[in-house]
């Protein structure tokens, strides 16, 4: 696009923002970063535009008053027609009375070109959208007009004001937030010859006239000019044939502009949108694009709009930073929880610093959405890192508690107690460690992270009184099997008729023994594990039902029926062969032989039943307290080498084994007789 004008002014040359085909001018952002030359302007800018008719003076005087160089129909180019659209210029050079200490904020200032009134449709189009445009985006609206203009002719001025009222109710009357727009009317030509004060008496009129005939919206039927406007009037002598006065003018006018204790100062806080500088373009694109598509404009949606998009690209790049550093800062160090923190915590800062900076003041409510987001990201990446770090940390604690109770100088005490000052100690430094993060604001929440190393504590304390338990069954076990075994197959190999009530006294007497040693027993529960009375009569139950087992099978391994014969042979031959003083009988005649005989295998069929049947002296069966005799329905079962067991503890021989049993006994005591008969026929014989 064309730039004209003063290129040695020492500022940047105006820009057509707006050109004659309503395109809005993409180099804008550079021409407004041009401007600044990289000032932290912020908030500190002014946005002016102008209004009146064509060649009405407008170029002329802005160009006098901010020392800008608009294109103007001066008389050497006086057929030439200035090019039309909307031109921006930018300027901290004000034309003033007083003396200026240094230059004023910026200030852009927006000259509508419209065409010449040739093409009445065509030209109202645009003035229409211009001015919508200029409602928009500017703080201060001058309108400029002639004094001759005032009261005589309704013609263009009061045309295009009605304008700028329907517009302006159609933007801010809906959503009227106390912004305000400052019409100033630039009277030109004043001579002097009618006083301001009935110029503006006069204008005032009109503009409540024109106000009261306008179309309002419903929803603002009852508004008044001045919610919208604030109204300033000033006039300026004939440029030509007052020169003076006009260039006095000009410069009163310019005090207006620049100096903030002047009466009146223009700019007040009302009037600004309250966007940053760098937002202010992509405001005014949007706004312009909505004019040109001829579509509602809400301007405090666009605003919102713009902040939204700034904001967001603020947070990319401050996320962009905050990214490029992360690992490098964190790789290092992710043993030290001190200072991990601390960089984390600096990291953080740094970043939202710069979204800070940069993205403040777009609106409040944007800012800080976009703000927590950002936070919610960092800490994301955060809680990864320190949820490995803490990870290490309870590893580390559980492999602590754990080597802590297995300890040997510890053993003394019960489970319970042992565990109970590990588990507090193990649990503070973990809370501490986490609360140290939590200080920092690099978690969200503590509470779950928490909860997970309960559990993990649980869990562990669990397993590693499960070990315990099991190891201590166990020991119990072995003690109760080792004696059960050996006395058990001491009483049944020396049968007597009491044998079951020793073998039962003996286990009895074994087993709470053993279990009186570690305190576990039915229905007590000070047990050292440190047990619920469930656990206890569990474990209890248990090694019983073991014990139960251990002398199931010791009793039906070891009576088997060759077994019983050789007992009940051992029994025979011990009464037979030997007397009651255990001395070796010499056999005088068979007679002697056949009563010995008799007594004997009496003797040894004496216990007959009590090796094929477990009951008491008293008769009473033998049923096991524990387990045993409750498995499955057979009645019998089979062990891993395929024998089968009476499911009843108490049956050792059913009545056929038994038979065997006497059968295989009678064919060897009755050689024993034989042999001993032989021997007395060699004495004799000899
Ligand atoms: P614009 O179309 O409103 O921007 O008007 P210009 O600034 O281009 O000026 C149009 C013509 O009016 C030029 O020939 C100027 O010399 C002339 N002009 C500018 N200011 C004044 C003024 O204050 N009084 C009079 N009578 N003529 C002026
Ligand atoms: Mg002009």
């Amino acid at each position: 696009m064309e730039v004209i004008g003063g290129a040695t002014k020492g500022h940047q040359r105006a820009i057509q923002l707006i050109d004659e085909n309503k395109k809005f001018h993409q180099g804008a952002l550079t021409y407004f970063n041009k401007c600044i030359n990289d000032r932290d302007v912020g908030l500190d800018y002014h946005v002016i535009s102008v209004f009146g008719s064509q060649s009405s003076g407008k170029s002329t005087l802005l160009n006098h008053l901010f020392n800008t160089d608009f294109d103007t129909m001066d008389a050497q180019v006086k057929r030439q027609q200035t090019t039309k659209g909307i031109w921006l210029a930018h300027t901290r050079k004000v034309n003033t009375a007083q003396e200026l200490d240094g230059p004023v904020s910026d200030l852009f200032v927006l000259d509508v070109e419209g065409s010449d009134g040739a093409e009445r449709g065509e030209d109202q189009d645009f003035e229409r959208k211009a001015a919508l445009f200029a409602i928009s985006v500017s703080e201060v609206l001058i309108v400029n007009m002639w004094e001759q203009q005032i009261g005589l002719y309704q013609g263009n001025n009061m045309a295009l004001l009605k304008t700028v009222f329907e517009v302006n109710l159609s933007l801010f009357g809906k959503n009227h937030n106390g912004h305000k727009v400052l019409l100033l009317f630039v009277i030109r030509d004043h001579v002097g010859i009618t006083p301001l004060t009935s110029l503006r008496e006069s204008l005032v009129t009109e503009l409540e006239k024109v106000w009261s005939e306008l179309n309002k919206p419903v929803e603002c039927e009852n508004s008044f000019l001045y919610d919208f406007f604030d109204l300033e009037f000033v006039g300026l002598g004939h440029k030509l044939l007052q020169a003076d006065q006009f260039q006095e003018g000009v410069k009163r006018l310019g005090d207006s502009f620049a100096l903030k204790n002047s009466n009146p100062y223009y700019f007040k806080p009302q009037y600004h949108h309250n966007l940053p500088l760098d937002g202010w373009i992509m405001y005014s694109e949007n706004c312009w694009e909505q004019v040109e598509n001829n579509r509602d404009l809400d301007l405090p949606t666009q605003q919102i709009l713009v902040a939204r998009f700034k904001t967001d690209e603020v947070a990319k790049e401050s996320l962009d930073l905050f990214y490029s550093k992360y690992s490098g800062s964190v790789d290092q160090i992710m043993d030290d929880m001190e200072k991990l923190g601390e960089v984390l915590k600096n990291l953080k800062e740094e970043c939202l610093k710069y979204y800070h900076e940069r993205a403040y003041r777009y609106a409040e409510p944007v800012y800080l959405e976009k703000r927590s987001e950002l936070v919610d990201r960092m800490k994301t990446e955060f809680e990864k890192t320190l949820g490995q770090s803490l990870d290490q940390l309870s590893g580390y604690l559980m492999q602590r508690l754990q080597k802590e109770v297995l300890d040997k100088k510890n053993q003394h005490l019960p489970f319970q107690e042992r565990t109970k000052t590990l588990e507090k100690s193990i649990r503070e430094e973990y809370l501490s460690a986490v609360s140290y993060f939590q200080q920092l604001e690099l978690l969200s929440s503590m509470e779950e992270i928490l909860q997970n190393f309960e559990e993990q504590i649980d869990t562990k304390i669990k397993q590693l009184k499960n070990d315990e338990v099991n190891s201590l069954v166990a020991r119990v076990n072995k003690t109760i099997t080792l004696r059960v075994k050996e006395q058990t197959i001491h009483y049944l190999s020396n049968p007597e008729t009491d044998t079951w009530d020793k073998i039962l006294d003996m286990f009895r007497k074994t087993v709470q023994l053993s279990l009186s040693k570690y305190e576990i027993s039915e229905g007590h529960y000070d047990f050292q594990v440190g047990f619920t009375e469930e656990e206890n009569v569990s474990v209890y139950k248990n090694i019983c039902s073991k014990a139960w087992h251990v002398l199931n099978v010791t009793v039906h391994d070891y009576l088997k029926p060759d077994t019983i014969v050789s007992i009940l042979r051992d029994r025979f031959e011990t009464k037979f062969r030997y007397d009651e003083d255990d001395s070796p009988r010499l056999w005088r005649n068979e007679d002697e032989i056949d009563r010995a005989f008799r007594v004997a295998k009496e003797h040894a069929l004496e216990v007959l039943n009590v090796l094929s049947f477990a009951a008491t002296s008293d008769h009473v069966e033998i049923i096991p307290e524990f387990g045993e005799n409750d498995h499955g329905e057979d009645d019998y079962y089979e062990d891993e080498l395929g024998i089968q067991h009476s499911r009843h503890f108490a049956h050792i021989l059913n009545e056929l084994q038994k038979e065997k049993v006497l059968q295989q006994l009678r064919r060897q005591i009755n050689l024993t007789v034989l042999d001993s008969k032989r021997s007395i026929l060699k004495t004799t014989t000899a």
